[in-house]
């Protein structure tokens, strides 16, 4: 029982740190630098860069830790 608790929490903190990291990212499609059949994305928070071949931006940043505003 202890055990699917603390898998449980794991989860969740899981899903909150992955979607806080994906709402922090505003990723904009680049025009140049992608290959045919892939789409280059920028992240206008951060400035990583991604490709990714499916034309969806990506869903988590490359980067760990974004620098902090202001
Ligand atoms: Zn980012």
């Amino acid at each position: 029982m202890l055990i699917i608790a603390g898998l449980l929490a794991a989860f969740v903190l899981l899903l909150i740190f992955g979607k806080r990291r994906g709402r922090l990212c505003r990723w904009r499609r680049q025009g140049a630098g992608a290959a045919p059949g892939e789409s280059l994305y920028r992240c206008m928070y951060c400035g990583a860069e991604a490709f990714t071949s499916d034309g969806n931006p990506p869903l988590i940043c490359p980067r760990e830790d974004p620098p902090q505003k202001g």
